[in-house]
This record gives C-alpha cells, structure tokens and sequence, in this order.
C-alpha cells in the first residue's frame, strides 16, 4: 500500500518520536533540497502482482532491503536514523550534520542537508518479514529457474546490512536459500507429467581464489565455459538432493567451511563471495529443460576505514574491493549501450563466474542491503548509487532446452497427431463425410479406396430398389474409379521424376555458381594485379625521365614449374642505394604477385598468349635491363594481363549463359514437366466425370445428391450422404 512520505517517515523507524519518545531533532528543521532522485521504473516494472516476472523481464530487477537497526546501534550515543521508505519503490536518505556543543541539550543536535531520493523496482523497510523478501524478491528466480531459465539472485551491499541474513536466514527466520529448495521441492512433488532431478553445488570465492564449499579440498578451481553449459566451474562437485533437508545439510557444511571473521562492523563477517548453484532438469516426454538459480551472497562492499581492518584482514579487504570494483567496472560498461563496448568480465573471478547472470542469458534480481544509520551514510548513499546504475543492465534470458533430435521427433509427431485431430474435428463440423479422414487428405489412393467403399456401402446396404440399372452404374462408377486411380498413380510417379531432376539440376546450378565465383574471384585479383603493375610501371618511367637511363634487374627465365617466377634479388645486393635502388625494389616486387595466375591458368602458354618474361628472353644473362627494355617488359606483361582477364571474362558470361545454351535436353525436361499435357489431361478427365457425376444427380435427385467438394475444386467431389 502508498504510504505518504510523511506518514512513513513519521512511524517506520525508531528514531520516530512518537516512537521512542524522543525527539527526532533534525525533523523540525528539516530544510533538506532532494537530490539525485529519479522517476521510479513504473512502465518497466518486471514482476507483476503473482510475483512473475512479466513485461521486459530482460532487465535486471534491482531491489533494496533496509535492516532494522541492531541492539548495539540503538545503544549507541551517535545513533541516528537516516533512511525512510516512503513508498515501496521509494527511499530516501538523509544526509545530517551534527551540531558540535550538542551535548548540553535533549534536543536540535543535527539536521538534514540533504535528501538522496531513489527508486528501484521494490524497496523493503526494516519490517520486512523474511516471506514477504521471498515472496517477492526470490520466488520469481526461483519459477524462472523451473521453467528451464537462467536465474540469479545477488545480495550486495555494505558487511553487516544483512546479506547473509538476507540469503541464508537464522534458524527461525529462514533466508532464501531454504526457501528456494522448499518451493522447488513443492514443485517437483505437485508435478504430474515431468520428472525433476535437482542437483546443488556451493561455492565460494576467497582472495581470488575459488573453492568448493562441499568438497573443501577442491580448491583453485578453474572457470571455464561451453555452448552447452555457458560459464561454469570446472571440478565443483554437485550433490543430487531429494529433500530441501539434504539441502539444509549441504548448507550447513557448506556455510561452516566458509571464510568469516569478526569485524568491526559485524561479529561474523563473510570474508568470501559464496555462490549457492541449483541445477533443476525437467523432462517430460516431448522435452528437456535445464534451469540454474545462483544465489549468491557477496563479501561486504565496506570501506576498511568502518571496520579497521589492518594486516590480513586488509589484504583482503583489498581483493574484496578489487573484485567489486570489477563488478562496478562491469555494470557501468554494460550501462553504457555503446555498441560493442568491452565489458570486462575477466578482470576478476566473481564477474567471470557472473557473466551470464550480468549480461547474458539470465534473469537477474540484486537485493542491495543498507544499513539505517547515520554512521553508514557513505556506504548506504554509494550502495544505493550503485545498484540505481545496475538497473539499467540488460540481460537476454532464454529456456535452456535440450534439442535432442529423438526428442524432437518426438515433439513433431504429436505435433502432427494434433494438427490431424484438429482437421478431423474441423472437417466434422463442416459436415463432411466421416469417411474423409483427414489423414486420407494426403494420400489419393486412399481417398480412392474411402470412396469407393462408401460408394459400394451406398450402394449395396439399404437400397432395396436396386434394380439391374443400379447395378449397371455402378459397375461403371467403379471402372471410373479405377481408371482415376491409375491416373493418380502414374501422376504421382512423374511428380517424383520430376522432383528428381530438379534436385539434379538445382546440384548442377551450384556447381556453375561456385564455379561463377571463382572466376570472379580470380578476375579480381588479377584486376588488382594489375592496377599494381601499371602503377609500378608509372613509377619507373617516371624515375626513368628523371635520372636518365638507369639500370634495372632482369625477369628469370621461365622455369618449368612456375615459368615466370623470380628470383628475387636480395635488397643487399643492389649496390645502388640511391632513390632508384627503391624503384629496383618496387618493380621487382611486382612479378612476385604473379606466379598466381601463372598458376591457375597454365593453358596461357598454349594459347600462345605472349609471356613477359619471353620479349627479353633475348637479352637475358646481361643480369641488368636498361629502363626502356625494362618499361617494355612491363608493358608486355600488362598486355598479357589484360588478355588473360579478357578470357576469364569471357568465360564468366559463357558460364553464365550456359544453363540456357547448353543444356537443351534439360531445358526440354523441364518444359515437359511443367507443361499441361498430363495435369491438362486429368483435369480434362475430372471434368468429365464431374459432369456426368451431375447428371445422374439430376437423373436420380430424390435419391442421390452430389454436392461439389468446398475446399479442393479439382479432385473428387465430396458427397455429404445420401
Ligand atoms: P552481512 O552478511 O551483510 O555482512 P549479516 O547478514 O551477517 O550481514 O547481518 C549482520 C547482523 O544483522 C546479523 O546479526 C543479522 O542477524 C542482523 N540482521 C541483518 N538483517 C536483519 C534483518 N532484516 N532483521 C533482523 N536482523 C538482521
Ligand atoms: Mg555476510
């Protein structure tokens, strides 16, 4: 229900004076402006009254929780209360100053400078009950992970804000945890139709180092990740459970094994990021789900200077940081929505382990815990701000379904079963014979058969006129329908020639295709061979005019193998290292792209295309050309070039006409096939037989009554009984 932000900031904590009886001073002379606030997400909100996620579930849910204050708070001199919960998708938190001689006086000993207005999807007061977190916060996960999805739920926030409580609960105030195997199990017992098998693993995250909570030996484990199985932890033992006790048990060794210590913030502070895996596999006969719920309880997000931690204790603080950092890091990266941004996940093992849940393929609820007092204002303002940034992840949940090719078949078989059920009933409705089966739909010799029968039954059963020409039509009527059969038969022998050849030919297109674009292939290489080569060739004639007649290394001699390969001279032993020496280079780099086409087209030679290497074949074993043999050269090997392109050309539009020219037989087959010689002929055929079919309705009216068929107008007319 909307409580007024008066009402509630007037009677849901104890620094309440109607409350505790004394007064709150600060809410007198409250002249606090309100910052950062933000429309609450109402046109996004994911869950809906039953708790299921609903409309944009792809987003993840962000949740606050404030813990009431603790006894040793209460008692405490400088306790104050600075956060309220005026609506459940609203808090505030109220930045104070102290007045420094307040010590004199009952009251005015702080104000409110400021107010940090936030709204998330729910916000929990400090009297919320544990079901009541549940209920809202985790069972969606938890329905989620039934249904075959991915889903996590996050509790984040300061040490001693009640994470832990949060996620494993006391004794008396079970967590989420407990509560998430008890809903899981009601399921799996109410189920009637599929069978569950409901594994747990429990992990934890310790200086960077993972472990396994149930199998403490199983220590620096790796993460690793397959199609399959999207990111997971290789050696984590898993316990197949079937009791929420057996869990309870695993629970509790699990907790007993992780790394706590006392803090100055909180007695038994968890040192460690714990991640809680259920595995739920649901199969029923036409399919398999797999869905996995992290409930994960991260190390506390304080800074050292709250809990004066020192030596080890700070060392770890220190990778604690390092790894949320890295969460935040990830979070703001994901946030960003530029288009492929990198988002480090490997920066630390927690946002590796969380990939899928922080952007991948997850429905993700994070619980941010805060703490009411004043002396937390830091920390409380810096979690409330990072978890208004994490509402903007996206994530892409999706059913992990085991596409198991027999449970697909399956799958389609009833499928089909359905579907026919379905036609049959449609085709009752409409009153047609019950002797049309649907499945007789698809098969005309069946269709044959059913009507022949109901004609004979028509026929023979229940007409005691039957006169001597009853009988004579409907020996007639029986020679139609064999003749028709026949008919049918020989039609479906060509449809499946027919099939035949185009399958033929489609195979032939895609070889003419795949040889079409390699010939494209080639023409482009050669084009840019060439674009190469006249720019070689531009470059030395220029260098040619400009420094006089220079030298210029040979083409080799054709080899047998690869006739105009090079050899190309090494840089070193040009003695010139003038402008030229890099001209030397640049044109003998230029055959050194052509052995290629040499290559692919070995018949040049043997159209008697002219070979660059051959016009100075003459003049070869001088070791070094003057410019203009050497531009000569070039140019000849252009020529040839552009020959060689002009034939591959050629060949590409021969290629591409081909299907016409060159097939012809193919090209007749076709147009026999599709022609209307035989369908012309048995449309012709049906015409008939529907024409004389009407006659002797007309012929025969108070007993027979033909009615042509609704739906297929060339086949057998469809008769609704006589
Ligand atoms: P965290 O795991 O965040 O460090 P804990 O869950 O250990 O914090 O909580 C610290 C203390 O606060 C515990 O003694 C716990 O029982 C208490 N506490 C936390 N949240 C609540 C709550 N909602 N109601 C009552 N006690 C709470
Ligand atoms: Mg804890």
């Amino acid at each position: 229900p909307y409580r007024s932000p008066l009402t509630a900031f007037g009677t849901s904590w104890p620094g309440d004076p109607s409350q505790s009886g004394r007064l709150a001073p600060w809410m007198d002379t409250w002249q606090g402006r309100s910052s950062s606030s933000s429309l609450p997400r109402s046109s996004l909100l994911p869950v809906n009254a039953q708790g299921d996620f609903e409309q944009a579930d792809e987003y993840f849910r962000v949740v606050i929780r404030v813990r009431p204050p603790l006894d040793r708070e209460l008692t405490s001199p400088v306790w104050q209360h600075v956060v309220s919960v005026p609506t459940n998708s609203q808090i505030c938190l109220y930045e104070t100053i102290a007045e420094v001689n307040a010590g004199d006086r009952a009251s005015g000993t702080t104000q409110v400078v400021n107010t940090h207005t936030f709204s998330f999807d729910y916000v929990y007061d400090q009297d919320a009950s544990q079901p009541e977190v549940y209920e809202n916060a985790a069972r969606p996960s938890v329905q989620s992970a039934l249904q075959g999805y991915n889903a996590t739920v996050v509790a984040y926030g300061p040490t001693g804000t009640g994470k832990t409580y949060t996620m494993e609960g006391s004794r008396w105030h079970t967590g989420i945890i407990p509560r998430s195997m008890e809903d899981i199990f009601q399921n799996v017992t109410r189920s009637e139709q599929s069978t569950f098998q409901v594994r747990a693993s429990y992990l934890q995250i310790y200086n960077e180092v993972i472990s396994d909570l149930l199998k403490p030996d199983r220590s620096h484990l790796m993460i690793r990740e397959d199609k399959r199985r999207g990111v997971f932890v290789e050696g984590l033992s898993e316990w197949l459970c079937r009791s929420p006790d057996e869990v309870e048990t695993l629970m509790e060794h699990g907790s007993a094994a992780r790394a706590t210590a006392q803090t100055g913030a909180n007695d038994t502070s968890s040192r460690s990021h714990a991640v809680f895996i259920i595995v739920v596999e649901r199969s029923d006969p036409s399919s398999r789900v797999t869905g996995r719920l992290n409930l994960v309880d991260l190390a506390g997000s304080e800074r050292p200077r709250v809990t004066g931690a020192t030596g080890q204790r700070l060392e770890e603080t220190k990778k604690i940081n390092q790894s949320l950092s890295a969460l935040g890091n990830v979070i703001a990266a994901l946030t960003e929505r530029k288009a492929r941004s990198h988002v480090p996940y490997r920066d630390s093992k927690l946002t590796r382990l969380l990939e899928d849940s922080l952007g991948g393929n997850c429905r993700t609820t994070m619980m941010a815990m805060v703490s009411p007092a004043a002396e937390a204002f830091a920390e409380s303002l810096s979690t409330l701000k990072f978890a208004q940034r994490a509402k903007g992840v996206l994530t892409t949940p999706q059913v992990n379904e085991d596409l198991d090719p027999r449970l697909l078949a399956r799958r389609y078989e009833a499928e089909i079963r359905r579907l026919r059920t379905e036609l049959a009933e449609r085709d009752a409705a409409k009153g047609w014979p019950a002797a049309l089966k649907a499945e007789d739909m698809f098969d005309p010799s069946q269709l044959m058969k059913s009507e022949a029968s109901t004609l004979r039954t028509d026929f023979s059963g229940g007409r005691t006129k039957g006169s001597e020409e009853e009988k004579a039509q409907v020996g007639r009527y029986k020679q139609l329908l064999l003749k028709q059969r026949d008919i049918m038969i020989a039609l479906t022998q060509r449809l499946h020639e027919r099939d035949e050849t185009i399958i033929g030919l489609q195979a032939e297109l895609d070889s003419r295709d795949h040889r079409a674009n390699e010939l494209q292939e080639r023409l482009e290489r050669q084009a840019m061979r060439l674009a190469a080569a006249e720019k070689a060739l531009q470059a030395s004639s220029k260098a040619n005019m400009a420094s006089g007649p220079g030298l210029f290394p040979r083409q080799p001699p054709p080899v047998s193998k690869q006739p105009a390969l090079p050899e190309a001279p090494s840089p070193k032993a040009s003695p010139d290292s003038s402008p030229r020496a890099a001209q030397v280079l640049e044109t003998d780099r230029l055959p050194r792209h052509l052995p290629e086409s040499r290559i692919d087209s070995p018949t040049a030679s043997q159209r008697g295309l002219p070979r660059s290497a051959d016009t100075s074949a003459a003049k070869w074993g001088h070791g070094l050309l003057n410019a203009d043999d050497k531009v000569l050269e070039l140019t000849s090997l252009l020529e040839t070039q552009r020959q060689e392109n002009h034939r591959m050309k050629l060949e590409l539009e021969s290629m591409q006409d081909a299907p016409r020219k060159t097939n012809p037989s193919v090209a007749s087959t076709m147009a026999s096939l599709s022609g209307s010689d035989a369908t012309g002929h048995y449309s012709d055929f049906l015409g008939r037989f529907r024409e004389r079919a009407t006659r002797s309705k007309r012929d025969e009216q108070d007993r027979f009554r033909w009615q042509p068929s609704p739906a297929r107008s060339s086949s057998i007319p469809a008769r609704a009984g006589f």
